[in-house]
């Protein structure tokens, strides 16, 4: 596998109201060219952090330590205007309230056009045609209609797919998708699924989903990044930690999956201003041991943990 994004040890730190919030502790892994490889974890557990430290969409300071290195360049050191040239080309990123990334004074097929333009160089009715058949493709019906039309006249899961389409002008070599299906019904969430799957493996492009939804990353990755608290608790091969997940947080994970069960597991998330002493899951931790309230563990074999 060649690995072409590598985040090392990030760090991020955000200072709010009730104190610094710990988002990212030493997160590191990497994604090889074409891989699909999933961050899974509860809300707030920082997982969203990461992407945005990708795209370097964080305040200034936010990132105490650590490095993202993309195609052999450190994305930290790079100045905006080449951050958006990686944007622009390279990394897309679809999020889960896709609306706010269009602008809502220009109609979708505009900017999707206007994406297709700063990509190919084309004149703007050769975009025209390009943006009605990405439109197509994500299957938004009457696409010649609603290139004219605003994004709020767009519904949530056809918003989604134009976002889709936007990420297809740019044909990025990385694909960001932070919680793609979250607010769709369950058929535009099929087919929002299988429309990612269709494009990352057409232009081989390698994708980063950020999930609470495993069902979701056992549909879209072969590998797994497990996230609690702002550390990455555990990490492999999907098809591995589905037979044999080893971190107790994986494995209640895993449990409440396999039982369908709406609330995933007992106890609460810490807030990351106040984190526990030792293992910070050790509230809810079956079987926490002494030292897991006074000693936080170190990873071993790719989980972090003192069993
Ligand atoms: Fe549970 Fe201790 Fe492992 Fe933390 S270190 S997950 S508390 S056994």
């Amino acid at each position: 596998m060649v690995i072409f994004c590598d985040i090392n040890n990030l760090n991020v730190s955000l200072p709010t109201a009730s104190g610094v919030v710990q988002a990212s502790r030493d997160v590191s892994l990497t994604i090889g060219k074409g891989e699909a490889h999933c961050i899974a974890g509860e809300s707030g557990c920082g997982k969203t952090i990461v992407a945005l430290a990708i795209m370097r969409l964080l305040p200034k300071n936010a990132i105490t330590r650590g490095k993202i290195i993309f195609n052999g360049t450190n994305l930290f050191h790079l100045s905006e205007k080449e951050m958006r040239d990686i944007r622009g080309n390279h990394i897309a990123m679809v999020f889960e309230q896709p609306q706010s990334c269009f602008n809502p004074v220009y109609t979708v097929g505009d900017q999707l056009s206007e994406a297709v333009r700063i990509h190919e160089r084309c004149s703007s009715s050769a975009a025209r045609e390009k943006a009605i058949t990405l439109m197509t493709q994500v299957n938004i019906p009457d696409p010649r209609k609603r290139y004219d039309q605003y994004p709020h006249e767009y519904s949530g899961g056809m918003v989604q797919r134009a976002m889709i389409a936007m990420a297809m002008a740019l044909k990025p070599a990385l694909l960001i998708a932070d919680e793609p299906t979250t607010a769709l019904d369950v058929t535009t969430r099929s087919h929002v699924v299988s429309l990612i799957k269709t494009f990352v493996a057409e232009f081989n492009t390698a994708l980063l989903l950020i999930t609470h939804d495993l069902g979701l990353a056992f549909q879209l990755c072969e590998n797994i990044s497990i996230m609690y608290a702002g550390r990455i608790v555990e990490s492999g091969q999907i098809e591995d930690i589905q037979k044999m997940p080893q971190h107790p947080y994986t494995q209640a994970l895993m449990h409440a999956f396999s039982n369908d069960a709406s609330a995933p597991i007992g106890g609460m998330a810490p807030e990351l201003t106040k984190l526990p002493t030792g293992c910070p899951f050790h509230p809810r931790c079956k079987n926490r041991m002494r030292i897991c309230h006074e000693v936080e563990p170190q990873v071993k074999n790719g989980v972090r943990c003192h069993l």
